[in-house]
């Protein structure tokens, strides 16, 4: 990891302050000064600031039901932020592991190992995400083999890839999808001239959502090892 990131985990310093300790030259690396903040580091490696040893602590991984009318990001918007919901410490260090629109519900990842989020949201290796949908329409019949066979979105190049469409009820689907282009369930559904109504993420990967709205727990280690 970065040595500013090094820094924030095994202290109690914010990215900045991190950076300006670095930038004092008070840092070093296997017993040589690194003014470098974004130089990598390993988390055997012997990093001293002011000449005290400095452990990282180990990264943290979570899942929160995400309630309606909260947005991903870490600062109160025009939504208030699900971190809120989040009474540990530290939480300004955590992101989201692919973010929801503030009216969709449901399974949220959060962690602040950069490198485990990349894998799921990274396209290539084609994370499964559940989803339940509420339409406004009734589903049409054949919308099961559009899916699989794949959507072309408004102002994207290829088509979606396959998807795997059950449908529950007239109105109601679960929907698998191993992308997360922007606002991708309710443009696939807009492009079959469809509307979504209610959004809901349960699964990702191997891990359901199985807490209340607004409540969180630690991910178990084989959840963690999965991604
Ligand atoms: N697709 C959407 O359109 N919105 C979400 O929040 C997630 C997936």
């Amino acid at each position: 990891m970065r040595l500013d990131k090094f820094l924030c985990k095994s202290t109690d310093l914010s990215r900045s302050e991190a950076t300006h300790q670095i930038m004092l030259g008070l840092v070093s690396v296997n017993g040589k000064p690194a003014t470098n903040p974004s130089v990598q580091v390993h988390e055997n490696n012997l990093v001293t600031l002011k000449e005290q040893r400095l452990i990282a602590r180990p990264s943290r991984y979570i899942m929160l039901h995400k309630p309606p009318g909260t947005i991903c990001s870490n600062i109160d918007e025009a939504y208030p932020s699900l971190f809120n919901y989040l009474d540990i410490e530290r939480a300004e260090h955590m992101h989201v592991a692919g973010r929801l629109d503030a009216d969709t519900t449901g399974l949220v990842l959060i962690t602040d190992d950069g490198r485990w989020s990349f894998n799921i949201i990274r396209p290539d290796m084609q994370c499964e995400k559940v989803y339940r949908v509420g339409l406004r329409d009734s589903i049409t019949a054949d919308a099961v083999s559009q899916f699989h066979q794949g959507i072309q979105l408004q102002g994207e190049k290829s088509l979606t890839r396959p998807a795997r469409l059950e449908i529950l009820d007239d109105k109601e689907v679960l929907l698998t999808i191993t992308e997360g282009k922007y606002h991708q369930v309710k443009r696939m559904f807009a492009a079959i001239g469809n509307r979504v109504v209610s959004l809901h993420r349960q699964q990702i990967g191997p891990v359901c959502l199985d807490q209340d709205v607004g409540d969180w727990r630690h991910l178990t280690q084989d959840e963690i090892n999965y991604f």
